[in-house]
């Protein structure tokens, strides 16, 4: 049984008061959830502060992204060793903002998603189609390929902690969400993939659906067989918002 994961991307929204406001509210609030785990994922600048409230939570911490080597001369990157000291347990990989604005390949997921294993992150790994690769029927080719691609040569004891966010990219901050059946098409397939790639273990990995989610329509997606949880954006910014979508039923 897979537990239900909901994590809010705060991209690069809050600095210190409003970040340490935003997550006690939610401390408060979800102190009671046991059956679904909860992730935040703030700006670099602020994690060590929103660890300090949410330590002794129910609430785990993840960076935005990572650079992959541990240590050296590469200005303005954060390492995999800087998120475990500030605290952090997750880490989102190839969000289709780093690949569409700082040229993120699927080469370079594949590198940050292994140094994640290597330093004891949990990579919340996104992909997704445009809506051109959508309209042309492509959406299924683009997703396999950022998967193919950005998975390989993984060791079966990492996949089995995988996390999965399939976020068209034409549903992110845009108010237009998949409908239930085209995202559960898109789910299905992922799991079919990756039971391809790691036989015995699709069934362990939690695919999260991204894109638009809220209080709204959080619990339509959340009924669907292959959608374990939410990589939520915009909404996970306002604590009343956040705490309606974690508590989906
Ligand atoms: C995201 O950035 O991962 C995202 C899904 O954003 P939004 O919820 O705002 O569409």
């Amino acid at each position: 049984m897979r537990k239900a994961l909901i994590a809010g991307n705060w991209k690069m929204n809050n600095e210190t008061e409003k970040a340490v406001s935003l997550v006690n509210d939610l401390k408060t609030e979800l102190k009671n959830v046991e059956d679904r785990e909860v992730v935040v994922c703030p700006p670099f600048t602020v994690l060590k502060e929103v660890k300090k409230v949410i330590c002794n939570s129910n609430i785990f911490l993840g960076g935005q992204n990572m650079y992959w080597e541990k240590t050296g001369a590469y200005t303005g990157e954060i390492s995999p060793l800087m998120l475990k000291d500030a605290g952090c347990d997750y880490v989102i990989i190839g969000h289709s903002e780093r690949r569409i604005y700082f040229g993120e390949t699927n080469e370079f997921v594949n590198k940050k998603v292994k140094a994640a294993f290597a330093y004891n992150l949990i990579p919340i790994v996104c992909v997704g189609e445009t809506l051109t690769q959508r309209e042309k029927g492509d959406a299924f080719k683009v997703v396999e390929k950022q998967l193919r691609e950005g998975l390989d040569g993984l060791k079966i004891e990492d996949f089995r902690k995988l996390v999965i966010a399939y976020e068209p990219i034409w549903a992110i901050g845009t108010g237009k969400t998949a409908t239930p059946l085209q995202a559960e098409e898109v789910h299905k397939f992922i799991r079919e993939l990756l039971e391809n790639m790691f036989v015995g273990k699709s069934e362990e990995i939690r695919i999260l659906y991204g894109g638009s989610i809220k209080p709204e329509n959080i619990s339509v997606l959340m009924a669907c067989k292959n959608i374990d949880g939410g990589l939520v954006g915009g909404a996970s910014l306002s604590a009343d918002n956040f705490i309606k979508i974690v508590k989906f039923i």
